[in-house]
């Protein structure tokens, strides 16, 4: 798979909602969505993985 391909998936289940990385990604691609949690805005996201290093509890991975 082609890195321009991937998408960010967040587990929610492993989420502890610190916002950490809607705080740290840079285009405002992170939001906080409907229950706490954050989603991935996919046309915004730049793919530059700064969510995966921040997110203390492992929650967030390419896909
Ligand atoms: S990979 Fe980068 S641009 Fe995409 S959601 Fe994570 S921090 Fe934001
Ligand atoms: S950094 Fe990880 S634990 Fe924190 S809100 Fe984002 S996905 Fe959830």
């Amino acid at each position: 798979m082609n890195m321009s391909d991937q998408i960010i998936a967040i587990d929610v289940s492993e989420c502890v909602q610190c916002e950490g990385c809607v705080e740290e990604c840079p285009c405002d691609a992170l939001q906080i969505g409907a229950g706490g949690y954050p989603f991935c805005v996919e046309n915004l996201c730049i793919r530059c993985g700064r969510c995966i290093e921040i997110c203390p509890v492992l929650a967030i991975s390419f896909e």
